[in-house]
């Protein structure tokens, strides 16, 4: 009688300490083996061969689930990073603070992380010096590695916290990620203000996700986003350049964009041409035939070069900037330049361009000038010329888009079918 009292009080006063998972049994599923990469199939047998328990994790579980192609397979064990590294002859550990192994096969990586536990509050990022670094340099806090249930809670969104076990072939959910894929919900894993406060990039995902996958952002995530989106200039700039990239990247730009607008994120992202799109329909529309067209690029499977994208993105705002200079005296070719850097190195301090992507975005801008060229040897030098190709699909989509240059145009795809 007293021992049960006891209990009662402790399942009162605290959380429980250990949840149960929801566990789909493989009948109960569609991911099969046969769609996850034989790599990470020989990952997850041999850590399994060796005692340890081995997870896929993260985005490839939720895509599998949703019978799409996952980009790449994370796994996750209880085996250290050293364990890992001792097992594989193709491995390399990278990280400072928490160290991933890398298991490099012929043109794949498997990334593979030890079971993580959530940073405790009061140690935010700076404060490197309370964990303490291994004569390996592995970083030796106790509190780093965690339980399988604690790496999922620490992870973005429900729909991003599931596992798939090699033992059963079932798949694991300790955060309600199965329940929201089914109703089509991104959902923050714990309390929005706080997942978004440290770290803002978080709140990027989620519109990425939501676009990319048709899914809506669940109402206390979205408020929440619309609350803390001036926290977004806090993020690492460098960091931010990655997520742009794979904002546009996706295949869903379109979509992306438009929950960026809707959630009011694009403005710390881009602020001046934020502004700027928002004075006149026209500028946004052409925004808007831009990304449509990255996305038949990218269905077709076509590779397209970022610095392109940024050109195509910016470049109503690159050309209107220009002709500001211009009438202030500038030559068209150095102000079309100037107007670029002006911008994109502006930019820098929310979203890092690198400098050399900076330079090929003026390259494609100030190329255009060389189309109206048509006369002598000109044209056959540019069309041999390594930056021809980028600078002539911005053309051919711009004069499309604005019913212009059609002679021009027709001249160049002449001379390029030659
Ligand atoms: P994608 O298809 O774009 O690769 P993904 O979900 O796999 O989507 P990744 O950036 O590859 O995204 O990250 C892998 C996993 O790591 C995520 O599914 C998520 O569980 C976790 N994760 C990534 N970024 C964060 C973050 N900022 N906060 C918490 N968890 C994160
Ligand atoms: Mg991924």
């Amino acid at each position: 009688m007293e021992g049960f009292c006891f209990s009662l009080l402790i399942d009162f006063q605290f959380p429980p300490l250990f949840m149960e998972p929801v566990v789909l049994k493989r009948p109960e599923h569609n991911v099969s083996r046969r769609n996850i990469s034989s790599a990470a199939i020989k990952v997850l047998y041999r850590l399994k061969d060796e005692g340890y328990t081995s997870y896929i994790a993260g985005g490839a579980v939720r895509d599998l689930l949703l019978d799409r192609h996952p980009k790449d397979f994370d796994v996750v064990t209880n085996a250290t990073p050293e364990q890992i590294r001792k097992m594989f002859r193709n491995c390399r550990l990278i990280g400072r603070r928490f160290r991933l192994a890398h298991i490099l096969f012929r043109g794949e990586i498997i990334e593979t992380a030890t079971f993580r536990a959530p940073v405790p509050e009061d140690e935010t990022i700076h404060s490197e010096k309370k964990f303490s670094t291994g004569k390996d340099g592995m970083v030796m806090r106790d509190n780093v590695f965690g339980t399988p249930e604690e790496d999922a809670l620490r992870r973005d969104f429900t729909i991003n916290a599931l596992f798939y076990n090699i033992v059963d072939f079932s798949i694991i959910d300790y955060a309600g990620g199965l329940e929201d894929l089914k109703k089509k919900i991104i959902r923050v894993i714990g309390d929005p203000d706080k997942r978004f406060t440290e770290d803002p990039v978080r709140m990027i995902r989620a519109v990425r996700f939501a676009g990319t996958l048709g899914f809506e952002i669940e109402e206390q995530a979205y408020q929440s986003i619309c609350r803390n989106k001036d926290k977004l200039e806090l993020a690492a700039p460098s960091r931010m350049y990655e997520e742009v990239q794979k904002l546009f990247f996706c295949g869903h730009a379109k979509a992306v964009f438009q929950w960026l607008e809707k959630s009011d994120l694009l403005h710390p992202m881009f602020h001046d041409f934020s502004h700027w799109i928002e004075e006149d329909k026209i500028r946004h529309d052409w925004v808007i035939q831009t990304l449509e067209q990255m996305d038949r690029w990218r269905k077709a499977n076509l590779p397209v070069h970022p610095t392109l994208l940024f050109a195509l993105i910016f470049g109503e705002y690159h050309e209107f900037l220009a002709k500001e200079l211009i009438k202030s005296g500038t030559s068209p070719h150095d102000a079309t330049r100037e107007a670029v850097h002006q911008h994109l190195q502006g930019m820098c301090k929310n979203v890092r361009v690198p400098k050399q992507a900076i330079y090929q975005v003026a390259d494609i801008m100030s190329n255009q000038l060389r189309f109206e060229q048509t006369k002598g040897r000109r044209p056959q030098r540019f069309l041999q010329h390594k930056g021809f190709l980028d600078a002539f699909l911005y053309f051919k989509l711009s004069s499309k888009a604005h019913n212009r240059n059609k002679e021009l145009l027709t001249y160049w795809i002449d001379l390029r079918k030659k």
